[in-house]
């Protein structure tokens, strides 16, 4: 199938997306927390994807977006003025909206900036990510959150929102001011130290009561960081074959059940990042059961891969939570399919070179995952007939969207809605490279794996933020 070629009617290559111009804000806010304000004007020309099939259902349609809404759906639109795309029986998909990854900015630039990793994540079909709070210095204050979501709108090409950190410098000791987080420019919705765990459960009764009365939401990285002293790698049999000290799995579900009756007895809504182990899910699916508020997140490597992939040499396979066993795997992948597990989050988390390339258990743990993330998702759900597009619609833009309360994503392919948008190529296979990714680090474990299915296009408000050029990147 021919790459997607844009031109206007009468030919012609216009640019692609620019950065630096201004894009208009969402619709109305659902959630107390308003949405972020001061923006400006949608894409000046109009655009028409021709032959898109919505959610992979029905025919052939064309979709005409101006104004940076979706204007007109039919068999055929109005092309008068407007920039064409030619994506013969492409997937249209909302945009993604990826509740976990790490830009690295404000921080030293040798792994990741918001400018790299933007435009790795417009490559990966998202319009809008949420940046966990481990930056240096923390994003734990309303200045450096507004400074993180400013430099996201100059780049333009997805909507950057910056996670609050739960407590000062990450330090599990002391809160930050969530009213001040929320009221800020950023409108800061997500607490999270992810990175960490608060481990206090004092001080974690306080952050989520605090954070319910405030309507923001907070996502825990649940480690009892007692357990996994030293630990680099599953406690399993590849960790003893390797001689590698074990992270229990008793270690993320012993806060997953701490924090989910916390969240049952003092209020707010309580979100578990990475979620990685049997049990977990078990738990989730106890807490859903009693009418708790939790919601929460699979990564793409704890779907598709396990600790049988350890190498003592080999730093890339090192994550935390560590990758665990089959049997995990395919809990999680069941769980995603039956709501259990909410959505899919990458925790995109690039390093650098040395922090890397080294043996196991020196390596720094995290992963790449914003330009593999949608065409794991279609290998491992799709393509094998577990789940469909509308699936993939749920779990990686609609649900995120919703449990993060961002009004102008996630949203409906219909009239009138945002036109914040990615279209999929089913059958265009490729080969993941870490170095020909966007991201400054090139830390991904899918080196080399062959995928099927590869965004060809994304649009943020109605601007192309990425166009697959097969000629140049096949
Ligand atoms: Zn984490």
């Amino acid at each position: 199938m021919p790459g997607p070629s844009v031109g206007r009617p009468s030919g012609g290559r216009p640019g692609l997306a620019g950065g630096g111009e201004a894009v208009t804000a969402g619709t109305t806010a659902p959630r107390p927390i308003a949405e972020v304000g001061e923006l400006s004007a949608p894409a000046a020309t109009p655009l028409v994807l021709r032959g898109v099939r919505p959610y992979g259902e029905g025919p052939r349609i064309d979709v005409r977006v101006e104004g940076g809404v979706i204007s007109e759906l039919g068999l055929s639109v109005d092309e008068g003025g407007a920039d064409v795309v030619e994506l013969p029986g492409m997937v249209l998909l909302p945009g993604l909206v990826d509740l976990h990854v790490h830009l690295r900015e404000p921080g030293p630039g040798d792994a990741e900036t918001i400018d790299s990793g933007l435009l790795a994540a417009a490559r990966g079909g998202f319009s809008a990510v949420f940046a966990m709070a481990n930056t240096k210095p923390a994003t734990d204050t309303p200045e450096v959150a507004e400074a993180v979501w400013r430099r996201g709108q100059e780049a333009g090409l997805v909507d950057v929102h910056p996670v609050g950190a739960i407590t000062k410098g990450l330090g599990g000791e002391e809160l930050t001011d969530f009213q001040t987080l929320r009221d800020g420019a950023a409108k800061v919705r997500m607490l999270s130290d992810d990175g960490r765990c608060v481990g206090d459960p004092a001080l974690m009764r306080a952050a989520v009561e605090r954070a319910g009365k405030l309507g923001m939401l907070i996502a825990q990285h649940c480690e009892e960081a007692r357990l996994t002293v030293g630990a680099s790698a599953h406690e399993g049999e590849a960790a003893a074959r390797l001689g590698l000290k074990g992270w229990p799995r008793a270690a993320e579900e012993a806060i997953v059940a701490r924090d989910a009756l916390l969240n049952r007895d003092y209020g707010g809504r309580l979100h578990i990042c990475h979620a990685s182990t049997a049990g977990t899910v078990e738990l989730l699916r106890w807490a859903k059961a009693q009418g708790i508020p939790v919601t929460a997140e699979a990564t793409p490597h704890h779907l598709s891969l396990t600790d049988a992939r350890l190498e003592p040499d080999n730093g890339l396979f090192r994550v935390n939570p560590p990758l665990r066993e089959e049997s995990d795997r395919l809990a999680l992948r069941e769980a995603l399919v039956d709501g259990t597990v909410d959505v899919v989050a990458t925790d995109h988390a690039p390093h650098a070179a040395r922090d890397k390339c080294c043996s196991f258990d020196a390596a720094r743990p995290g992963m790449l995952g914003l330009e593999t993330s949608l065409a794991i998702v279609h290998r491992e759900f799709v393509a094998t007939g577990l789940a469909d597009w509308r699936f993939v619609a749920r779990v990686m833009s609609e649900r995120p969207a919703e449990i993060a309360g961002l009004p102008g994503h996630g949203r409906p392919i219909a009239v009138g809605e945002p036109a914040n948008l990615a279209v999929v190529d089913p059958d265009s296979p490729w080969v993941a490279s870490g170095e020909a990714m966007a991201s400054i680090g090139d830390n991904t474990p899918f080196e080399g794996e062959r995928y099927q299915a590869r965004v060809a296009l994304t649009v943020l408000r109605g601007r192309v933020t990425h166009r697959l050029d097969t000629d140049k990147d096949s």
